[in-house]
């Protein structure tokens, strides 16, 4: 089964279940997804709508919110840094999660991560977007999930729910997020 197109009416849907929830975890892939991948690091530095969208999204008490990339800890970090969100870096087998004051075992990953948050709180909302194989593991992890969303970025098969074309939709469905 491939991913249906994220449209008018599945968005609808998607965002009542988003303004009905009460815990909500959004796991949002940076490059390729937040902002169109480029291969000089700080050319895909977040402009200032993509800042004030996340300031809003992550600063509701409703939200817990993760940036996911396979980047340099530091960089995001400092790209970032005034916002409640949390970022976690995986790159040559190490896992970094912000704010965390930890070394995490060798096979410790993202995957394993969201699992370990999903099971300390009770998510009725859960948002995974991302545009690569990396991503479609944590689809798997979260598809089963009450009150799960999963949704692929571009083409490409995919196990996810539904499919946008373009970091721009992903804005787009960001901006419809802020504000509830
Ligand atoms: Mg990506």
């Amino acid at each position: 089964m491939d991913a249906k197109v994220l449209d008018s009416h599945t968005k609808g849907g998607l965002l009542d279940r988003y303004r009905a929830a009460s815990r909500r975890l959004l796991l949002l892939d940076y490059d390729g997804t937040l902002t169109p991948f480029f291969n000089i690091p700080t050319l895909a530095e977040p402009d200032n709508i993509l800042l004030e969208l996340l300031e809003s999204i992550s600063g509701n008490e409703r939200n817990s919110v993760y940036i996911i990339s396979e980047r340099d800890n530091v960089l995001l970090e400092s790209w970032f840094a005034q916002l409640p969100l949390r970022i976690i870096t995986e790159s040559d087998g190490k896992i970094m999660i912000s704010r965390e004051d930890r070394e995490y075992p060798p096979g410790y990953n993202t995957r394993r991560a969201v699992r370990d948050m999903l099971d300390r709180t009770a998510y009725d909302f859960i948002l995974a977007i991302g545009d690569n194989h990396r991503d479609e593991e944590l689809f798997d992890e979260i598809r089963e999930r009450p009150g799960a969303f999963t949704i692929k970025v571009g083409a490409g098969s995919s196990g996810a729910l539904y499919r946008v074309n373009s970091p721009r939709a992903v804005i787009s469905l960001l901006r419809n997020m802020s504000g509830c």
